[in-house]
């Protein structure tokens, strides 16, 4: 099992990492990008909170700014399953946020209604941290149950000092393991597997948990990549 396609050599390959609904919006990115700068390289793009999120290896400029605001701006109303026309919505029972159609939206509610349609202002300022937090806590409580952690290895994956921020990133990436375990092994196992033996390079001869939770959410992330490596 490698992860050496991470990050992708292209900037296509970021695709990857990009529900597919997306895709559309992304290619387009790319083009506007390409056509102001050729050899643009795309550093990370990723979903995060509902929205497509695109950074790029070098300095950005006022003008790659806006396109890469606009694309976020336009994830944002488009199904990240499908790419039709979309809205944010939240799973009531994992907090997760997802950018979806009423096609596709089973199981989820409608995030802030209070919102019209169709605003322009970018979502991402109107996501409020703490109020997030508290929804996702409850995940990670569960997931950490089931691992049966202690209470030292809950404070390395999640350390209470950390800004409200970084802890849904971390929260985020817990839950990303969480669910690649979950589709890669059966139970038991797939609860077991962070505390187990594990001759994988990328743990050095320990088990998985003591390279998660040793503080760095570096650290964490290969962790998801390479078990989310796995699941394709
Ligand atoms: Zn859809």
């Amino acid at each position: 099992m490698e992860i050496d396609h991470y990050p992708p050599a292209t900037n296509e390959g970021w695709l990857h990492f990009l529900p597919e609904g997306w895709h559309g919006i992304f290619r387009q990115l790319l083009d506007e990008l390409e056509f102001s700068r050729p050899g643009v390289r795309v550093k990370q793009a990723k979903e995060k909170f509902g929205g497509m999120r695109v950074y790029l290896s070098h300095e950005t400029t006022r003008d790659e700014q806006s396109m890469l605001l606009e694309a976020e701006d336009r994830s944002y109303h488009t199904c990240q399953t499908c790419g039709e026309e979309g809205r944010l919505c939240v799973d009531p029972t994992s907090g997760t946020l997802s950018t979806l159609c009423s096609t596709h939206d089973h199981g989820f509610e409608t995030y802030r209604p209070d919102l019209p349609p169709g605003h322009s202002i970018r979502l991402r300022e109107v996501i409020d941290p703490a109020m997030l937090l508290g929804q996702v806590q409850r995940v990670f409580d569960k997931i950490v149950d089931r691992w049966e952690l202690s209470d030292e290895q809950k404070a390395g994956l999640l350390p209470p000092s950390a800004p409200d921020q970084e802890k849904l990133d971390r929260i985020s990436v817990v839950y990303r393991i969480w669910k690649a375990l979950n589709r890669l092994l059966p139970r038991p196992n797939s609860d077991l597997w962070v505390k187990a033996a594990n001759t994988a390079p990328l743990f050095a001869g320990g088990c998985a948990i003591d390279l998660m939770a040793g503080g760095r959410l570096d650290d964490l992330l290969k962790v998801a990549v390479y078990l989310e490596a796995e699941t394709v």
